[in-house]
């Protein structure tokens, strides 16, 4: 069998309940499932539905969630793959898995794609004649810039990107028509902390006393992502010592060990 060259959740289960805090994200993705799911309704008056949305902000902080919660909400089918996937690839194919990736979010459209990691392809064109150029690379950014431009709006496919490099992407993907919409997602202040909190213990056993507040101001700085971690790292280390709720010195012995393991990584900078 032909393996398939992106990926395909027919079923997404994701919605906004899912993603915690970034309000202002959520409202302006909120359009998008409008669009999604009744674009008469906007193009009545010959307005035409934007087909590109590009996601920008830090590592963990959301995005791949909020682009999937937008085809939960819209009850769409999503269509992914991401940028880092071309770094290594033989000629040709890198054209050809986007080819294939917009033919058939055509086919099941309304859907969304969404393109993680976009500046792996998304660079700007001519600036890595340093490391000897790499025409695959360019080759892969044409064809998705070819197959932006050939879509038209009534195809009712939206493409969302994430980066967290938007300033070396290649000024023709922020063009009119293609990623006109920029929506920024930043690491969470305290309260969005909180509610991140809330949503990963959601389905863990902790004692009835846990202050989650106290959680978000012991952890400046951290995504949504080290949160999930910190969550999940708490709950086990609970349960190795055989107590039936997990308690606040667990999360503390959590958020330590993700720190070590951040420091390690060198994504730590404070
Ligand atoms: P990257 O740039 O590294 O791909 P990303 O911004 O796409 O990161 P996600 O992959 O969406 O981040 O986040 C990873 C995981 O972290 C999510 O699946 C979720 O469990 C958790 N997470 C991140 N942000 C939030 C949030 N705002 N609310 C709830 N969970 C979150």
């Amino acid at each position: 069998s032909k393996a398939k060259l992106y990926d395909e959740n027919s079923q997404v289960k994701v919605s906004f309940k899912d993603v915690a805090g970034l309000e202002g994200a959520k409202e302006e993705v909120e359009e998008i499932v409008q669009f999604l799911k009744s674009p008469e309704k906007y193009t009545r008056l010959g307005g035409k539905i934007p087909k590109g949305a590009l996601l920008i902000g830090p590592p963990g902080t959301g995005k791949t969630l909020l682009a999937k919660a937008v085809a939960g909400e819209a009850q769409v089918p999503f269509f992914s793959l991401s940028g880092s996937d071309f770094v290594e690839m033989f000629v040709g194919v890198g054209a050809s898995r986007v080819r294939d990736l917009f033919k058939n979010a055509k086919e099941k459209s309304p859907s969304i794609i969404f393109i993680d990691e976009i500046d792996a392809i998304g660079r700007a064109r001519g600036k890595n004649n340093m490391t000897g150029g790499n025409d695959e690379r360019e080759n892969t950014l044409n064809q998705l810039l070819t197959e932006m431009d050939g879509f038209d709006t009534d195809t009712n496919v939206i493409v969302m990107a994430a980066t967290n490099r938007a300033d070396i992407l290649d000024s023709a993907l922020m063009r009119a028509g293609r990623f006109d919409r920029r929506i920024y997602v930043d690491l969470p202040e305290i309260h969005e902390r909180k509610e991140i909190f809330k949503v990963h213990t959601k389905n863990l056993k902790i004692k009835e006393t846990l202050d989650l507040e106290f959680l978000a101001r012991q952890t400046p700085g951290f995504s949504g992502a080290d949160i999930a971690n910190i969550c999940n790292e708490a709950a086990l280390i609970a349960a190795r010592k055989g107590k039936d709720a997990i308690d606040r010195q667990d999360f503390l012995d959590a958020v330590d060990r993700i720190i070590g393991g951040l420091e390690k990584k060198g994504k730590l900078i404070k």
